[in-house]
């Protein structure tokens, strides 16, 4: 299996590609308890899509809602333009590949790609033909005649996915696809899944709560918190422009000063902390390629001007943009002095805990190139204002 993948290049004119899956205003409640909160998504034809988000935020019921296993209490599911709120699962043009593959146990490989088929009542040859090839696309057809016993987690969830493309769907929905596997196999199955996807040209929406897992395999990400969608992005934006301080905390690692703004100028902000540290931000319309998506109504394939931070904030300073140095750097703005509290060996980095002088504690993040830095030692960090974000609380 190659480690070596690239994805696709993403259409220029997306806002032209038809839709597959939309969700309008649509609201599951539990027992008085309210799991999806009016959530608005726009799934286009062909992308990898990923709902991403902590425990509880209420992903699985979204991806539920989707495949029809629950019905919404409020709002409108459409699938390839047709209100699907009253067909049951077996009647949408989906499939679910679950964690735990739900694969049956006493049936061989061939014999549970082949189940929904033969339900359908579909003629032999044509069954044996396309589970053959659905087979064939998850490298499986060595394997057919064995049980899913005698199947490792990977071969396992390989099956799964043929039992799911087989029925030829048009949107594949994968909740967790691949929790239930060990990192080296996850990594491995990323490639596979992206590959599979590209081959296939099927819409894929998947449930994570793997940040890497959605950076690395998404088109575009949904990020959810407390039943409601946050954020809706590339992963390059969800990552370098998050829309509130708890995806700039929830996704990848991140130093967060709380603050207010002070002045803005033309193309920048100078923001002061609560202990006093000034830091100079440009303002997002200053940056390269930006598209943020509006916050909470989320038909996120629209390119929205992101609004000027004002009054209380939150600034974002990703680790890897720090810089740390032993001499005064000849920067002006949002360079500080220090002392080294802490170093982490990463292996390719090296993670370094600095004490500034205003008592803030910040993370470093370099990589292993440069000479190590004792402990107890002064140290300058900086920072380009294009590399910080503020945001608004
Ligand atoms: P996880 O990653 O832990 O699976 P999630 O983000 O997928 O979490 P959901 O499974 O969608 O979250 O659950 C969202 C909320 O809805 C949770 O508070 C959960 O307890 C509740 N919930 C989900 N399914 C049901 C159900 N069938 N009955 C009652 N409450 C439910």
């Amino acid at each position: 299996m190659s480690s070596t993948f690239t994805k696709k290049p993403i259409p220029t004119d997306v806002d032209n590609v038809p839709l597959d899956v939309e969700l309008r205003q649509v609201f599951k409640i539990f027992d008085g308890e309210t799991a999806v909160c009016g959530v608005n998504l726009n799934i286009r034809k062909g992308e990898f899509f990923s709902i991403l988000g902590p425990s509880g935020c209420g992903k699985t019921t979204t991806l539920r809602l989707i495949a029809g296993f629950e019905s919404p209490s409020a709002g409108d599911i459409l699938i390839q333009k047709k209100n699907v709120n009253d067909v049951p699962p077996y009647r949408r043009p989906v499939n679910t590949v679950f964690q735990s593959y739900a694969l049956f146990n006493h049936l061989t490989v061939v014999e549970n790609v082949a189940f929904g088929l033969k339900i359908k009542k579909l003629p032999k040859t044509e069954v044996r033909e396309r589970v053959q090839e659905a087979l064939v696309r998850v490298q499986m057809e060595g394997y057919a005649n064995r049980f899913p016993s005698q199947l490792s987690g990977g071969q396992q969830q390989r099956v799964a996915l043929a039992r799911a493309l087989v029925n030829k769907p048009a949107v594949m929905l994968l909740d967790e696809p691949l929790g239930a596997l060990d990192l080296k196999l996850r990594k491995e199955m990323q490639v596979e899944l992206s590959r599979l996807h590209q081959d296939l040209g099927l819409t894929f929406v998947m449930v994570t709560h793997d940040q890497e897992e959605a950076l690395s395999m998404s088109d575009r990400i949904a990020v959810m918190s407390h039943g409601k969608i946050e954020q809706i992005g590339s992963p390059h934006e969800i990552y370098d422009r998050p829309a509130t301080p708890f995806i700039a905390d929830f996704i990848g690692d991140t130093n967060l000063f709380e603050g207010y703004v002070n002045n803005t100028e033309e193309a920048r902000q100078n923001i002061v902390t609560s202990k006093g540290l000034k830091i100079v931000v440009d303002l997002p319309e200053y940056r390269p390629n930006v598209m943020v998506a509006n916050t909470h109504s989320n038909y996120g394939a629209k390119k929205q001007r992101s609004e000027i931070p004002s009054g209380e904030v939150v600034v974002s300073i990703r680790p890897e943009k720090i810089k740390v140095t032993l001499d005064p750097p000849t920067h002006l703005v949002n360079c500080y002095e220090g002392q080294l509290e802490h170093t982490m060996f990463l292996g390719t980095h090296v993670l370094y805990v600095v004490r500034l002088n205003s008592g803030d504690l910040l993370r470093v993040k370099q990589p292993n190139t440069s000479a190590s830095i004792n402990h107890g030692t002064p140290v300058y960090v900086h920072w380009l204002a294009a590399d910080c974000l503020a945001l608004n609380t």
